[in-house]
């Protein structure tokens, strides 16, 4: 029970990594509340974990309905000590193809997502005495991928607003850390690989860069996640940990 009696919210947390997190969380003793713009996603989620969980409705793009969420999360959760921003989306293609819209869309769930939920949840955690925020950045993050300049940018973005705010929280008690995932066995991952036109082809062009060769692991992404929020990372703030087989220096 390394979480015992903490209050933490997930974003993103009907599927993937959020999904895993809000499960691994509750399993440790941590009562969560699971953000997420896919509500019956989350209330299903919410409805296996017991009463020890709270589905929220919430667009992370959306100041107004994160300030509502983050506020009724703490509420239910009687309190706030922690936070997960995992919600996140890609829309990869051709720099020339880019649509500004989908620029700003993934922009606005990405890296402004994360800043809506810190700036509602902060001053909550200071209530509470101080606390943790995780990131699910990406390997992405620290080293370009082709055809997904949007992307990398939002990334690489996540993981400068954590290690700012790192030093702008540390007086509060409240920590600041990034996890930057690999490939990882979730419906994003799967998504995009489905839209190449050679699954088995694109499976094996993305493995190549592996150092340890397959997919990671939702349950990997979470346990790094328990990590940076329980006191075992006590002494460990402003970092973007890479979680990703040894891609990020191979
Ligand atoms: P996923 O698609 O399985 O889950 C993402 C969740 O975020 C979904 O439940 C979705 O409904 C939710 N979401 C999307 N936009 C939202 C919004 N505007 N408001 C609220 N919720 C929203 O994806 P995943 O693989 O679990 O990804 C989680 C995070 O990990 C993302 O930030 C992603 O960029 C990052 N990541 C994933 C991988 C990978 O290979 N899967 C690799 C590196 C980083």
């Amino acid at each position: 029970m390394r979480l015992a009696d903490r209050r933490v919210l997930v974003t993103g947390a009907a599927s993937g990594i959020g999904r895993a997190t809000a499960e691994l969380f509750a399993a440790e003793g941590a009562r969560v509340a699971l953000l997420d713009r896919d509500r019956e996603g989350a209330e299903a989620v919410a409805a296996a974990l017991g009463p020890a969980a709270a589905a929220i409705a919430c667009d992370v793009a959306d100041g107004a309905s994160v300030r509502a969420a983050v506020d009724e999360a703490a509420g239910r959760l009687g309190g706030l000590d922690g936070v997960v921003n995992s919600a996140g989306i890609t829309i990869f293609g051709a720099f020339e193809e880019v649509r500004e819209a989908d620029w700003n869309l993934q922009l606005a769930i990405n890296l402004t997502g994360p800043f809506h939920v810190c700036r509602a949840a902060v001053p909550h955690l200071k209530a509470a005495g101080g606390g943790t925020i995780v990131n699910i950045a990406s390997g992405a993050g620290l080293r370009p991928l082709g055809d997904a300049s949007a992307y990398c940018t939002t990334k690489a973005g996540l993981i400068m607003f954590g290690k700012a705010l790192a030093i702008d929280l540390a007086p509060a008690g409240i920590r600041v850390n990034a996890i930057c995932p690999g490939i990882v066995d979730t419906p994003m991952a799967w998504g995009l690989i489905d839209a190449e036109p050679d699954r088995q082809a694109a499976i094996e062009r993305i493995l190549d860069r592996y150092v340890i060769r397959r997919f990671g692991k939702a349950a990997e992404m979470a346990a790094a996640a328990l990590f940076l929020t329980s006191g075992e990372s006590g002494f460990v703030t402003g970092i973007a940990l890479p979680v990703d087989g040894g891609r990020s220096f191979h």
